[in-house]
């Protein structure tokens, strides 16, 4: 028996094998891997469906298909790229992926030898799905789509994989993907089913995680920037997305204007071309309501980093159904109200209204299939142009034009040089040449020390370097001559040295230096201590690694006091204090033994407001707490409610969202006389009509509704009586009259015509001798975005101080403000004494996105402040 059983062993090996082969060498259809067609009804897969289709079609064409895992997300998913052409250009991946690095960077390159690689290169596409999770379409149209390209032999599928390499992210936030799934699934055949889940879906960003692509704070922003674009530098993105469910059924570009006048005009003339043949292909197909050049326009490089880094942008966003369940439109529901057309009538921009009726994911998928077919074809058809153009766009950039500076210098002697460091990291990770002095030398007659840091607009990405350090001027768009003002799709600023406080100097004339290229990340220059025989030390607070430096003294108890300007006083060795000099480059300065009175520092206890309506600034709030090593805890409803917060809590902050969020929430699915459907309420300021997915308001699950109710406001009103304090941000500071705060907000009621502020960076004025001015200049640039501007009463003058004030003069210092006389002299951040405790509200976002470290210190303030 043994012996037969060994023999029959081998030919069994064999037959699976061979079985296994047999398998392997046809790539599944979507529904023999995930159980269900692509676009069903109420089917939506998760991340590990996802990724183990595209597995295995790389197991089933290996010579066509390669699946890579970049690294990981956020919370510890696998981040995926596949790479799809044909079998001849894959096997020669490297060749092609050098030849695009050498046309990238024309410096050196000779037009023969450019010629020479624009014939023989390939296109390279990079199409991204399902950033913003809830519009859940996209992933599903991918991986219906690779089968088909891959198992359809057709002539336009033949010359995409000839002439394209095509590089595909099945997901920017695969974190996300499988939240919104999770939450679906639960929510199925419930009054809620089809409602975006109530926590923000991605763990520090939620929806502006498409608003990081010059910041690069996130894990999924750095992987995708950092190993796909750096790598590849696709000359097509497209990234898909989903927008309101009674818009168009789909946008395609032209974009709105504005477009930044740093973005190639080459590339505005490509998108333009690509955006509508793709919707031209729509109509072929015979879909109804597609719309380009309208509500999207082409300015601020937070949502398209390759716009400045050779690639064009395109941008699908289809009408959503209820996640993956139907809706039911009628025509007269369809919008009228949004940027550049109505969706219930027929332009040249919108040839074809859709007539209205259900609308599920399956048509959904169906847009999206003809739009990546048509984007992948029209970009393999025209691949020559987009290579020579590409080159093109890169030898431009090296060039001058009129207004573009020579260079911008960012002198050593910073405030805070810890934050210079990051900044200049920030433009590296962007592909910015940076280089350092190693002599001192003149440019536009001033001098300038060695170890000045120079980032010459001569190189292949200085329309990126150009956007991120000079000034913004935001056009003044009306809706129609003297008309209000057209509204920008997000933000209108983006400088980075105003957002982060570092000085930094735009030269116009050509300078001469002896430098070198900088070639790894920066680190703070070398702090010091000096005096070290002493038993305590004094650090300033002006640079925002003071805080963790303090942070994480506290946390090993080392005692630490703030003296009466605000400094630091450490009772430590040397010894302990000297890793805290050399990370931060801080500079501790010794004292002698009782030479300061100083009031005694714990851990602060903090509690941060997590709303069920999700609170993008929240999420972006606690990853700038955990970047500095804050240590915080999460309040929900139901413990603010629960009262005697004073005993776990110093101060609570509430971030970005309005009074009504916070006191009311959701409404209940308990409660009665409201529709079940999305209604488009509460958008944040500006973003009314952007197209954008609209903020769900109920109904919820019981758990999830209501708000703070009566009683959370009673028990944050009795914790701050108690001694406790409780920071407001922005929208949140209307809030503060229910905790007993009387102060006017001037900009209340005011017609945009009248002001205006979208997103832009002003000067305000510090007082620094204000414990939550410590640290802070007198003057400083922060982050303005439809926020609050205060009048304080004569008869609070005396329990509400102005901490940060606006000056008399114009305060614009990039992006865009309207009517900024209403502004003059008015406070904006405050502190309101409340009974014991505090009460601080900031009308400026001093934390805004992870970016505004120039205002860190005065948030940072407030949670020592108690
Ligand atoms: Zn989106």
């Amino acid at each position: 028996m043994r012996q037969k059983a060994a023999a029959i062993v081998p030919v069994l090996a064999v037959l699976a094998l061979l079985a296994a082969v047999a398998v392997q060498a046809a790539i599944p259809a979507p529904r023999q891997v995930l159980g269900f067609e692509m676009g069903e009804d109420r089917k939506l897969a998760d991340w590990n469906q996802v990724i183990g289709y595209f597995q295995k079609a790389a197991a089933g064409d290996p010579e066509r298909v390669k699946y890579a895992e970049l690294g990981k997300t956020t919370d510890g998913r696998p981040f995926a790229l596949v790479t799809i052409s044909s079998a001849g250009n894959m096997a020669r991946l490297e060749h092609y992926r050098g030849l695009q690095a050498r046309l990238a960077d024309p410096r050196g390159l000779s037009e023969e030898e450019a010629n020479r690689l624009i014939r023989e290169g390939k296109a390279v596409v990079l199409i991204t799905c399902t950033v913003h999770s809830t519009e859940v379409a996209s992933t599903l149209a991918a991986i219906e789509y690779v089968y088909r390209l891959l198992t359809e032999d057709t002539p336009r599928h033949r010359l995409i994989l000839e002439n394209t390499i095509f590089l595909l992210v099945p997901s920017l936030n695969p974190d996300g993907l499988d939240m919104v799934a999770d939450w679906y699934r639960k929510s199925l055949g419930a009054r809620w089913e089809g409602s975006p889940p109530p926590f923000l879906y991605h763990r520090y960003v939620g929806h502006d995680d498409n608003r990081d692509w010059y910041m690069f704070t996130q894990a999924e922003t750095r992987l995708t920037v950092g190993q796909v674009h750096n790598v590849w530098h696709p000359h097509v993105v497209y990234d898909m997305h989903q927008m309101g469910l009674y818009a168009a059924r789909m946008f395609t570009p032209p974009w709105l204007d504005p477009v930044d006048p740093n973005i190639d005009p080459l590339l505005v003339s490509e998108v333009n071309m690509l955006g509508t043949a793709m919707a031209a292909d729509l109509a072929t197909a015979g879909k109804k309501g597609v719309v380009v050049n309208a509500m999207y326009d082409y300015w601020g490089p937070a949502r398209h980093y390759q716009s400045y880094h050779g690639g064009l942008r395109i941008l699908t966003e289809a009408a959503s159904a209820r996640l993956a369940t139907p809706v039911d439109i009628r025509f007269e529901q369809l919008d009228t109200g949004a940027l550049g057309y109505s969706a219930q009538q027929a332009t040249w921009n919108h040839p074809d209204p859709w007539p209205g009726g259900a609308w599920r994911l399956r048509d959904i998928v169906d847009y999206e299939l003809i739009a990546m077919e048509a984007c992948l074809f029209y970009t393999a058809q025209n691949r020559e142009m987009f290579l020579r153009n590409f080159y093109r766009i890169g030898k431009n950039a090296l060039e001058p034009w009129p207004g573009k500076p020579a260079a911008f210098l960012v002198p050593p002697d910073q405030k805070d040089p810890a934050t210079a460091a990051k900044m200049l990291n920030v433009l590296r990770f962007g592909m910015v040449e940076v280089q350092q002095s190693k002599k001192p030398f003149t440019a536009d007659g001033a001098e300038y020390p060695a170890g000045t840091y120079i980032i010459s607009l001569e190189q292949p990405y200085s329309p990126w370097a150009k956007t991120m350090l000079e000034r913004q001027k935001y056009p003044d768009l009306r809706q129609y001559p003297g008309g209000p003002p057209k509204r920008p799709y997000d933000v209108t600023a983006h400088t980075l040295p105003l957002l982060m406080g570092v000085k930094t100097v735009e030269v116009r004339n050509k300078l001469e230096a002896e430098a070198e290229l900088v070639r790894s990340d920066l680190v703070p220059p070398p702090g010091a201590i000096t005096g070290a025989s002493a038993a305590a030390f004094l650090l300033q607070p002006t640079s925002t690694s003071a805080f963790q430096a303090v942070n994480r003294l506290l946390k090993k108890q080392v005692p630490v006091s703030r003296d009466s300007r605000g400094n630091f006083v450490v009772r430590a060795p040397a010894a302990a204090i000297k890793p805290l000099a050399d990370e931060f480059g801080l500079q501790f300065r010794a004292l002698e033994r009782g030479a300061r009175r100083a009031r005694p520092l714990r851990p602060p206890r903090i509690g941060v407001y997590q709303s069920y309506v999700p609170s993008m600034d929240e999420g972006w709030t606690r990853f700038v707490l955990e970047q500095f090593e804050f240590p915080y805890r999460t309040l929900y409803d139901k413990d603010i409610r629960a009262g005697k917060l004073n005993e776990s809590c110093d101060v609570i902050l509430i971030a970005d969202m309005s009074r009504r969020v916070i006191v009311e929430g959701y409404p209940s699915a308990g409660q009665r006389g409201r529709d079940t459907g999305p209604l488009p309420a509460e958008p944040r300021p500006g973003e009314r009509e952007r197209g954008e997915l609209p903020f769900f308001t109920g109904p919820m699950p019981e758990e999830y509704a209501g708000g703070l109710g009566e009683a959370g406001v009673r028990a944050l009103h009795e914790f701050v009586q108690q001694g406790g304090a409780v920071v407001l941000l922005n929208r949140a500071c209307a809030f503060g009259s229910e905790l007993g705060v009387s102060i006017k907000n001037v900009l209340s009621g005011v017609a945009t015509r009248e002001f205006y502020a979208p997103g832009s960076l002003l000067r305000i004025q510090v007082d620094t001798r204000h414990p939550l001015g410590w640290g802070m200049d007198a003057e400083a640039a922060a982050w303005f975005e439809q926020g609050p501007a205060f009048e304080i009463p004569a008869s609070a003058a005396d329990t509400i101080k102005p901490v940060a004030t606006f000056p008399e003069t114009n305060p614009l210092l990039s992006g865009w403000l309207l009517g900024d006389n209403l502004l003059h002299k008015r406070p904006v951040v405050v502190d309101a004494q409340v009974g014991r405790g505090h009460v601080v509200l900031f009308g400026i976002r001093p934390q805004y996105r992870a970016q505004s470290h120039g205002t860190y210190t005065l948030l940072f303030n407030s949670l020592f402040y108690f």
